[in-house]
């Protein structure tokens, strides 16, 4: 059996790059041989901490672009693929049967825990049926396979974007600049926003959000934020609030900056159990909306790639380089200290 390298995560702090034999394609599966793979928060996360799905063992990273190497017994929609198609796929597919999916919440389905794919840091990757089905595309031709990858995070940023409803002449108020504020910036441009205020705290991290679009932005470091947001809206708040900086704090804050009548998107997770105060008198008499947002589904996915091969995103803006499948562990490293957004792996 032919062998492959493979970035195995043996527990936080600890990868390991190994030799394991490459998987085999079953029914409606297939094998793609990684071109390129992504660094993500979540791996990031993930590498620091650990994370409740990733068990010692498996093989590291979840976003990636690559060759169809191998396709498994013709099954439902198998036609489709041949071996060398180009290909890109996001980390999991809904099972479309159980409540949540029959009610078109497909990102809240009761199976999930059980349908994401992991293995993007390794030669070859399998991509189950499930996932080939729904999520898996053929890579743009006219973007990079050092960039297609994206689809999967740019997925949860357009999800972010479209639950908080921004409308033709909005203004957005975004907090935070990592890789996914930095994508909703331009998403939000894209619907109309006529202005984005971006609040973070590194001066180079706010100007990338100018260079994405941001029209304003602020960094914590002067001052106060919440003023900053009323400067710029007649003191009334934005229409909608991004909330991408990850606080108890900071989806205060989001609730403060945000218009009576407009909608405040919580984006980034909290630790299990966190309660956050929030303000009653801007909840009822604002009538502001508190919207939570978690992951993506087959129609945002769809969405992501249309963005990238439009040319809406180019993700280019976000990857800071390309390092070896030697070097995941140093590339996690680095984006920690915020020297870099993402790193593309180049591995085949
Ligand atoms: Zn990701
Ligand atoms: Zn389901």
């Amino acid at each position: 059996m032919s062998r492959m390298r493979a970035v195995i995560f043996n527990g936080p702090k600890q990868l390991e790059l190994c030799e394991v034999p490459v998987p085999q394609p079953g029914p409606g599966e297939v094998v793609v041989r990684v071109r390129f793979a992504l660094t993500c928060g979540t791996d990031l996360k993930g590498y620091k901490r650990g994370h409740r799905l990733f068990a010692p063992g498996m093989i590291f990273g979840h976003e990636f672009a690559g060759e169809i190497s191998a396709v498994g017994a013709v099954g439902a929609g198998m036609t489709k693929w041949r071996e060398g198609d180009l290909v890109t796929a996001a980390n999991s597919a809904p099972c479309n049967e159980c409540f949540y999916c029959r009610r078109g919440q497909q990102q809240l389905c009761e199976d999930l825990d059980n349908r994401f794919n992991w293995g993007a840091f390794a030669d070859y990757i399998r991509v189950p049926a499930h996932i080939v089905a729904q999520n898996m595309h053929a890579a743009p031709a006219n973007v990079s396979l050092a960039h297609a990858g994206i689809i999967e995070p740019l997925a949860c940023a357009i999800h972010g974007v479209d639950v908080g409803r921004v409308r033709f002449g909005d203004t957005v108020a975004i907090i935070g600049a990592g890789a996914q504020s930095l994508m909703q910036i331009r998403i939000a441009r894209a619907m109309g926003a006529a202005q984005v205020l971006v609040v973070g705290r590194s001066r180079g991290r706010l100007e990338r959000a100018r260079a994405m679009g941001a029209t304003h932005v602020f960094s914590t470091h002067d001052g106060d934020a919440l003023e900053f947001v009323r400067t710029h809206t007649a003191g009334r708040g934005a229409d909608v609030t991004l909330e991408a900086a990850g606080a108890a704090e900071t989806w205060q804050q989001a609730l403060a900056m945000t218009r009576p009548g407009g909608t405040a998107v919580m984006f980034s997770g909290l630790p299990g159990g966190t309660q956050v105060p929030l303000d009653a008198t801007k909840l009822h008499y604002g009538q502001v909306a508190v919207q939570g947002i978690f992951h993506h589904t087959p129609r945002y996915v769809e969405m992501a790639l249309q963005m990238l091969a439009s040319g809406a995103l180019d993700a280019g803006a976000l990857i800071d380089g390309e390092i070896p499948l030697e070097q995941v562990e140093d590339g996690l490293q680095r984006m920690d200290r915020s020297e870099v957004v993402k790193l593309a792996v180049r591995v085949g």
